[in-house]
Parts: C-alpha cells; sequence; structure tokens
C-alpha cells in the first residue's frame, strides 16, 4: 500500500514544549514533576512520561483541589492548554516550585482576553466550554466571558452592550470560527474579532485538504479520543468525503477494510507521539 504521512502530523511545537520543560526536571533528578492535569491528551504518551516521573494530578479542566505536599525536590508544572489566573494563584500557593509551561500561543489568546476586559470588553470564545484551555481564557475574561460553539448559541446570548469582542479556541475550524464571527457581527456590528487559531491547528488542518487532493482514498487518524484537535481532524476528513479510520495506536487498525485502498493518507493529532505513526506507517507499507 502507498502511504502519504502528513507533514504536519504529530506533536506541535507548543505540546513538544511542555514535554520538553516536564522532562528537563525529571532528568535533572526532580521529584515528584506533577502536572495539573494530563500532560497532554495521548494515553500511550502519557504511560512513556509516568515511567519517567512525570506524575498528572488533578482533573482534565485542571479545577479539582490538589491533594500534593510539598516535598524538597518537587516541581508543578503547567501544561500546554495553559490555567486561569485563580488557578495560577493556587498552583503557586502549594509552595513548590511552580514552572508555567502553557504554549505561548494560548499565552496570546489570553493576553488579548485579559486586554480587552481590562477595557471594560464582554469576551465571547468560540469553543467548547469543558476544554481546559477555554476554562483557563475564560479566567482572564473576568466576569465578562461567554463560551459558544454553534449560531444556536449566539441566539441565546444575553444583551452584551456595545463593547464585545471574540477570540477562538486554538484548535478549532477556521471556516466555522469566520461563520459565527460573521454571525456575531450582524448583532454586534463593532465586536472586535481576533481569529487566535494556532498556526499548528492551521497546518494540520490543511495538510488533511492536501492529501484529498494527493489522491488518498481513506485517512487514518491517530490519535487520542479526548483530544480536541484529533477529533477535529477526523471530522475533517469526513467533510472532505473520504472513509476516515481514527484509531489511538495501530492495534486498531481495520485491515480487513483497509485493505481495499491502494492510496491512503496518516496524519495525527499535536498530541500524538511519533513513535504511535511510525508504527501505524509501517503496519500499512506492509499491507498488500
Ligand atoms: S495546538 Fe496550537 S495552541 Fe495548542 S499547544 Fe499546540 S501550538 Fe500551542
Amino acid at each position: 500500500m502507498k502511504v502519504i504521512r502528513a507533514k504536519s502530523a504529530g506533536f506541535c511545537w507548543g505540546v513538544e514544549r511542555a514535554i520538553d520543560i516536564a522532562r528537563e526536571y525529571a532528568s535533572k533528578g526532580r521529584s515528584p514533576v506533577y502536572t495539573d492535569g494530563p500532560l497532554i491528551h495521548n494515553r500511550q504518551m502519557m504511560e512513556v512520561l509516568t515511567k519517567e516521573g512525570i506524575r498528572e494530578v488533578g482533573d482534565y479542566s485542571s479545577q479539582a483541589e490538589l491533594n500534593v505536599k510539598k516535598e524538597d525536590q518537587s516541581v508543578m508544572v503547567v501544561r500546554a492548554h495553559g490555567i486561569s489566573p485563580e488557578r495560577r494563584k493556587y498552583l503557586k500557593n502549594l509552595g513548590m516550585e511552580f514552572r508555567d509551561a502553557t504554549c505561548p500561543d494560548v499565552g496570546i489568546i489570553a493576553g488579548k482576553v485579559r486586554m480587552y476586559a481590562k477595557k471594560g470588553y464582554v469576551t465571547v470564545i468560540f469553543g467548547d466550554p469543558k476544554h481546559p484551555e477555554v476554562i483557563g481564557l475564560l479566567g482572564y475574561a473576568e466576569a465578562g466571558g461567554h463560551v459558544i460553539a454553534s449560531h444556536e448559541d449566539i441566539a441565546a446570548l444575553p444583551a452584551l452592550g456595545e463593547k464585545v469582542c471574540m477570540v477562538s479556541q486554538s484548535t478549532m475550524f477556521t471556516d466555522e470560527f469566520q461563520n459565527l464571527a460573521a454571525d456575531l457581527k450582524l448583532r454586534y456590528p463593532k465586536v472586535e474579532i481576533f481569529d487566535t487559531i494556532c498556526g499548528a491547528t492551521k497546518d494540520r488542518q490543511s495538510d488533511v485538504v492536501e492529501l484529498a487532493k494527493q489522491g488518498c482514498q481513506a485517512i487514518v487518524v491517530i490519535g487520542g479520543r479526548h483530544s480536541a484537535n484529533t477529533v477535529k481532524l477526523a471530522k475533517l476528513v469526513e467533510i472532505q468525503g473520504l472513509p476516515c479510520y481514527h484509531v489511538e495506536t495501530a492495534a486498531e487498525l481495520d485491515f480487513s477494510q483497509l485493505q481495499r485502498y491502494q492510496t491512503v493518507g496518516v496524519t495525527a493529532g499535536a498530541s500524538t507521539p511519533a513513535f504511535l505513526i511510525d508504527e501505524v506507517c509501517v503496519k500499512l507499507e506492509a499491507l498488500k
């Protein structure tokens, strides 16, 4: 089988940076290296990191009370998704070294939300209200933050006044953002709109379109089922009209289905490690 691997498949720079920061502490013998929630949304990679001494505490949304004790060598690392100012204060008060590994692209969104909140703007965030990035960003909007994911959500917004700004969770679809931004502008003509979908997300999404153009008959998407950007890639494959096979590992590949294709594309979410992508490609290439 011919396999075309998307150039962007795998870790984005923000995830890689957060992993490198946590690993650096672990390699210097710091212990425990805590992360407030899973460092990345990939079970297999989390297993690797756990063996290296990186210990996830708390919950997916970074809201739970942490039952951790300060030890001489302990350190708390913040994930690439970022956290709210309140959470930052809480983690710093644990008394151990605090290291912020928030992706700088998320930091830019948080800075924008904070700046506009200070000027009296209400912020509308396009995203998933349960995603830790969105929960963190809402904290910067102070009292004036709303999360929307659809036209119905926009219709259900209360009156927001004259000063409204809109940003996006970093991993959303650009087309959906633009549609919803246009809708919001009808209701709030003076709305300040910022497309804050990150470059890494845009590259992954345009690579799916490219795989379709290169003649792939189906696309395998590798990544965690809780990874927002992986789920979006799978949805985008379906939008291209191609069969999509979303797997977490090569063990889930359905060869009886896949062997009917001559050319298959492979892509992976921003939290999928290279070793899982390599394994899938090797197995697919071996298919007769
Ligand atoms: S998906 Fe984008 S914003 Fe999120 S960690 Fe990666 S580079 Fe940063």
